[in-house]
């Protein structure tokens, strides 16, 4: 599938529900509400939109959510997308979630093909974990991180760059990663979604600084290291492990695009940071056979923008793009 600006778009984020375990400051507000069940494609739904745009020439599978793990039965997907890794039709079927489930299914996991998972983790301190999820437990990631370890699973941590939160943290959280043998991605806050306060500009840091800040006590190397994702990457010398950094609002990453993103109610969403969508549920539950489907994702392909427009502005409004990122998955 190639888009109109002759990017191959080979790389499928779905988010399989809205919902999770956890309510983190800067993406949900404590009460958020959450999508009638009608609305939300069943599992093997899912596996059959998934199967469209594998044929349709998508390599690479993502799942995330909301908590993609708090999906009831998500195993009997994983394990279906799995078996498409074992025919090669897929490359690579990965999954970010929040880790909190990591102890349960870390070894399912493995057995389904997954190979690497992203963990969002944006502090090491309990009390400081607490607060910026309001719901999350530091322990329970604690053991789910280890189970994945120990079932062989690659780790990268994500972390959401936040001032006056966790910017005193960058130091240990690279120290820590280096010692647990993971990667660590640095993410700028993005302006998406109303997280019920004005707190959004308050939250952001440009990485830049965050950088500047980090070669004062590591050594960072150039790295051609890349994802086809947004991520810059440098090896950071004294742990030998790698140190990105997502800056969607201080760096563009958009030529290089090669991703569209799923929600659990059917909707592909072909850039983060734009609005414009495609019902991909109606062609789905139209008919058995997927000629309308593969139609409708096609159309869709036809109208991936050039590249987003996030702003943080003082003069805007503060969600730049009105859905939370759990909605469409990070
Ligand atoms: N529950 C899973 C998890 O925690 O990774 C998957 C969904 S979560 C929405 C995906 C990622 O988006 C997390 O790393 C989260 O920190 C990040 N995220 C959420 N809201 C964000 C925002 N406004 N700006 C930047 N990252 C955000």
């Amino acid at each position: 599938m190639q888009d109109p600006f002759g990017r191959s778009v080979s790389y499928l984020r779905v988010s399989v529900t809205d919902r999770c375990d956890f309510r983190c400051v800067y993406c949900m507000a404590e009460d958020m509400s959450f999508l009638p069940k009608a609305e939300v494609l069943s599992l093997e739904e899912l596996d059959r939109l998934c199967g469209a745009f594998i044929r349709m020439g998508v390599r690479k599978l993502r799942l995330t959510g909301g908590e993609p793990l708090v999906r009831r039965g998500i195993m009997t997907l994983i394990d279906s997308l799995g078996r498409r890794l074992q025919t090669g039709e897929l490359d690579e079927l990965t999954l970010t979630t929040n880790g909190s489930q990591l102890e349960k299914y870390a070894a399912g996991l493995a057995a389904a093909g997954v190979r690497r998972v992203n963990v969002s983790l944006d502090t090491l301190r309990a009390d400081r974990f607490t607060e910026l999820t309001r719901w999350g437990k530091l322990d329970k990631v604690m053991a789910g991180l280890q189970a994945a370890k120990a079932t062989g699973l690659q780790v990268k941590i994500n972390a959401v760059a936040l001032r006056g939160v966790n910017e005193d943290e960058f130091d240990d959280l690279i120290a820590w990663c280096g010692d647990e043998g993971f990667d660590l991605v640095l993410i700028e806050v993005m302006p998406m979604g109303e997280i019920g306060d004005s707190a959004r500009l308050d939250q952001y840091l440009p990485l830049s600084m965050a950088r500047a800040r980090i070669q004062q006590k590591w050594t960072l190397d150039e790295t051609d290291y890349r994802t086809g994702g947004p991520a810059r990457y440098y090896t950071v010398r004294e742990t030998g492990r790698r140190l990105g950094f997502i800056t969607p609002l201080t760096h563009n990453f958009c030529e290089s695009c090669n991703r569209v993103r799923l929600t659990c109610t059917g909707t592909l969403f072909m850039c983060l940071g734009q609005n414009d969508a495609a019902d991909l549920r109606t062609p789905l539950r139209s008919s058995e056979g997927d000629a309308a489907l593969e139609e409708a994702i096609r159309a869709a392909i036809a109208r991936k923008p050039k590249g987003h427009d996030f702003v943080i502005d003082r003069r805007r409004a503060p969600a730049a793009v009105p859905r939370h990122m759990s909605v469409t998955g990070g």
